[in-house]
């Protein structure tokens, strides 16, 4: 289904750059963290005609005529989101992740207030107040981070920081910490210092909404959430808050930082809730945390550090600086992604590269989960990563591993 003869026939060179990539997904092995395999029946959603229709504002507040159906579909969206996350108000809008941050910033903060937030080099987001994102052009930063010995956020020197610099927001969350944020304790730090809590769940989306990891919503002021990473509902973003601020943040989606959503994603989200809501899902974020611990304990045995010694999460971060200083992390993902395993460099904690080569890979199971892999192709996987780290210029280690490549490829299909 997801190429069909129309596509073929007006353009072929689209249509071949898209089996290219089919091809690409089902023939390699999947780590990136971010990423995972939407379902048919979510491709279906954000492959339909919903693309054709303008509908700004929202259900039953519509700026457009014939709006009936894609309010159906947005509401069943909004509702299947606050059944997942207990909360009182979602909105499904937000065109991604980023956007969905740029909402909360352009619903409560004015120009030039002040945000605490992750350090990027330490896990943080680029929408979290870098200087290169419109987030660091507004506001006024300042940035925490993890105890360099123990890879862990330390939240005495968390709360001194915000005393100290008397933030109006404070964001909690993270691409690159393998360890759940103590929501909790950064509630008590806003709350006493008189800032917001965001907590920012992008990458652990569908650990909350299957009960695994604690779920901020109903305590932090607010939660901004992407819907294609550890949950499968296509790409995207949405924010949950209570009633409080609803008005608030409808306002700063709609008009104040987006025009028409896109339904056809809204679609998407709506199909990868109503998903998310099974048990099947439950078991399989579940598997997604086992996975990751198992690559966590295999890289350990073999004599890689860890960021943080470990994860509770869906990656692992490595740190090459104590078992490969020679390796960076640009080297391990090109020497990896030529044996057909997909990783993405990434900086670690007290990182001394730039974020071009780094020191570190960060390593994720979502996506290998979603194919069916458990604990023993996960150590399989293991162990042909750090084959690879050790000997990066060896043809005949290349050789092997891409034939467990294949193999595993072969074994488990994306889509049939
Ligand atoms: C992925 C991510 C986002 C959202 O990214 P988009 O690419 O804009 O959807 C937001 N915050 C964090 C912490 C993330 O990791």
């Amino acid at each position: 289904m997801v190429g069909s003869n129309h596509l073929e026939q007006t353009d072929p060179a689209v249509y071949s750059a898209i089996q290219n990539e089919r091809q690409r997904q089902e023939d390699s092995l999947g780590l990136i963290a971010s990423e995972n395999h939407v379902s048919e029946a979510v491709l279906e959603a954000q492959g339909s005609v919903l693309t054709n229709k303008y509908a700004e504002g929202y259900p039953d507040a519509r700026y457009y005529g014939g709006c009936e159906h894609v309010d159906t579909v947005e509401q069943l969206a909004i509702d299947r989101a606050k059944e997942l996350f207990g909360a009182d108000y979602a909105n499904v809008q937000p065109h991604s992740g980023t956007q969905a941050n740029m909402g909360v910033y352009f619903a409560m903060l004015d120009p030039g207030d002040r945000i605490l937030s992750l350090d990027l080099t330490h896990g943080g987001h680029l929408s979290h107040g870098h200087h290169v994102n419109f987030s660091g052009q507004l506001y006024e930063v300042e940035q925490y981070g993890v105890d360099p010995d123990s890879g862990y956020i330390d939240y005495d020197t968390l709360a001194d920081h915000a005393t100290e610099f008397d933030p109006d927001l404070i964001v909690s969350g993270s691409s690159a910490y393998p360890r759940e944020f103590a929501y909790e304790r950064i509630d008590e730090i806003a709350a006493a210092v008189g800032a917001y809590h965001l907590a920012d769940i992008a990458h652990v989306t569908g650990l909350i909404a299957a009960g695994l990891h604690t779920n901020p919503v109903g305590n932090a002021d607010f939660v901004t959430a992407s819907t294609h990473k550890t949950i499968r509902a296509g790409r995207g973003g949405l924010i949950l808050t209570t009633d409080e601020y609803a008005e608030q943040i409808d306002k700063a989606i709609f008009p104040g930082s987006q025009g028409g959503p896109l339904m056809h994603n809204v679609a998407g989200k709506a199909v990868g809730f109503k998903e998310a809501l099974t048990d099947e899902f439950e078991e399989y974020a579940q598997q997604v945390v086992t996975n990751a611990k198992t690559l966590a304990d295999t890289f350990s045995e073999r004599g890689l550090s860890l960021v943080s010694g470990g994860t509770d999460k869906h990656y692992v971060l490595v740190d090459l600086r104590d078992s490969h200083p020679d390796v960076t992390g640009s080297d391990a993902e090109e020497a990896l992604q030529s044996v057909g395993i997909t990783v993405n460099k990434n900086t670690v904690p007290g990182e001394t590269r730039s974020p071009f080569t780094t020191s570190g890979i960060r390593v994720g199971t979502p996506a290998l989960t979603t194919r069916g892999f458990t604990q023993s192709e996960m150590e399989t996987i293991g162990h042909a990563i750090v084959d690879i780290i050790e000997h990066p210029e060896d043809d005949d280690v290349a050789t092997d591993v891409a034939t467990t490549v294949d193999q595993l490829c072969e074994a488990y299909p994306i889509y049939e």
